[in-house]
């Protein structure tokens, strides 16, 4: 079985470190990538660290989803690329491509998905999927996506992920030109919701815990920020978003984001902390409010995804980071000090 070099948790409370992990030879619709870039998404750390009670880590666990790389083999029966060619794979890498969710484009839902990581593997090469902070992967052509040749690519690996997450809910919505439209957590997935509603021509407003994002909300494309501590500021805002976008990681008080919304206005969760959030029923009923939730989206909405990130020249803003110096990136991931994605520098682990 061939080998490729990893980074791996060993359990919930130990630091990343080098692995060689098992990677299957390409079957007749698999592609094999080199990885160039992995990006550093907060659910990586959510899942390296058995945070997630709904799904258990099963160690080791190499995390990394928001993955670029170049193809180097590729199977017999494989259509959409060739060797050489730029890929990106995001959070899924299987489905059993013939149910309704499947051919609804809708891979993210299908009852038989395989995620990136810590996945049942279908094809038995490890107990689970082993995601991109790794030297390479192979996965079905389906699941790799062709990324526009004029994008910097340690940027595009968290459209992979932070990208479709964000702009799903957002199309799902309809047209948001004119609209007021709110993103809450100023992080990985919420710089990319700012980048796009201002794209799709919506009045964009931050709303922050941290005040001294305020400038850089502005620089990214945001209209105004609104600090959540300020009283004030909420009050002034109450009653007048018609949608807002939800990412924070941590346990917090939805209701009064809910507050923020006029009448048949949407929240939309795609942050996701492991504790239930509490929910004022008042706060839904008056003003016939809805409450939503979304999850990264299918590999057709990934495409199309990518293609308006190539058109409107939109890419994450990262910090680039060797492997070795991933545990320090999740403690300032922790601290929201990182502006706004980390983006693994995969070159880094042939010294491993
Ligand atoms: P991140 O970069 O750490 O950003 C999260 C942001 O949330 C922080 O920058 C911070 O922004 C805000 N925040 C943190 N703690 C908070 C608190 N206690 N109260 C209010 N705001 C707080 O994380 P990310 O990579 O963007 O991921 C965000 C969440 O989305 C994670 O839970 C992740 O697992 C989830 N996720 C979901 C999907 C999906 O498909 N639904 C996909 C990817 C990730 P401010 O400093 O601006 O307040
Ligand atoms: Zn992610």
């Amino acid at each position: 079985m061939p080998t490729a070099k990893a980074y791996a948790a060993s359990s919930p409370t130990s630091a990343l470190s080098h692995l060689s992990i098992p990677r299957r030879e390409p079957t007749d619709r698999d592609v094999e990538l080199d990885i160039l870039y992995c990006g550093v998404c907060h659910s990586d750390l959510h899942q390296a660290r058995n945070e997630w009670s709904a799904m258990p880590t099963v160690y080791p666990c190499v995390p990394g989803h928001e993955i670029v790389g170049r193809i180097t083999k590729v199977g017999s029966a494989v259509k959409k690329h060739k060797v050489g060619d730029i890929v990106g794979v995001g959070c899924l890498v299987g489905s059993d491509q013939s149910c309704p969710q499947c051919a609804a484009d809708l891979e993210q839902f299908c009852p038989h998905a395989t995620f990136t990581y810590n996945s049942p593997d279908k094809h038995g090469t490890a107990p689970v999927t082993y995601g991109g902070y790794s030297s390479s992967i192979v996965v079905d052509e389906h699941f790799a996506l062709t990324v526009p040749a004029n994008l910097s690519l340690p940027g595009v690996a968290p459209l992979l992920c932070a990208g479709i997450t964000t702009y799903s809910p957002m199309r799902r919505w309809g047209d948001l030109k004119g609209k007021k439209v709110g993103v809450v957590g100023l992080g990985g997935l919420g710089h990319m919701g700012v980048k796009f509603a201002h794209a799709f021509g919506a009045h964009t407003v931050v709303i922050s815990t941290s005040p001294k994002k305020k400038d850089a909300a502005l620089a990214l494309g945001a209209d105004e920020v609104i600090i959540s501590s300020d009283a004030n500021e909420m009050q002034r805002h109450a009653f007048s978003f018609d949608f807002i976008l939800d990412t924070v990681s941590a346990d917090h008080d939805i209701n009064s984001y809910l507050n923020l919304l006029k009448i048949d206005g949407t929240l939309t969760l795609v942050g996701a902390p492991d504790k239930p959030l509490p929910v004022s029923a008042f706060g839904l009923l008056f003003g016939r409010k809805r409450l939503a939730g979304s999850l990264i989206g299918g590999i057709a909405e990934t495409q199309e995804m990518l293609e308006f990130c190539g058109t409107h020249n939109i890419t994450s803003d990262v910090e680039i980071i060797p492997i070795q110096k991933i545990n320090e990136a999740y403690d300032r991931l922790l601290k929201s000090d990182v502006k706004y994605r980390f983006s693994i520098d995969m070159a880094s682990l042939k010294s491993e």
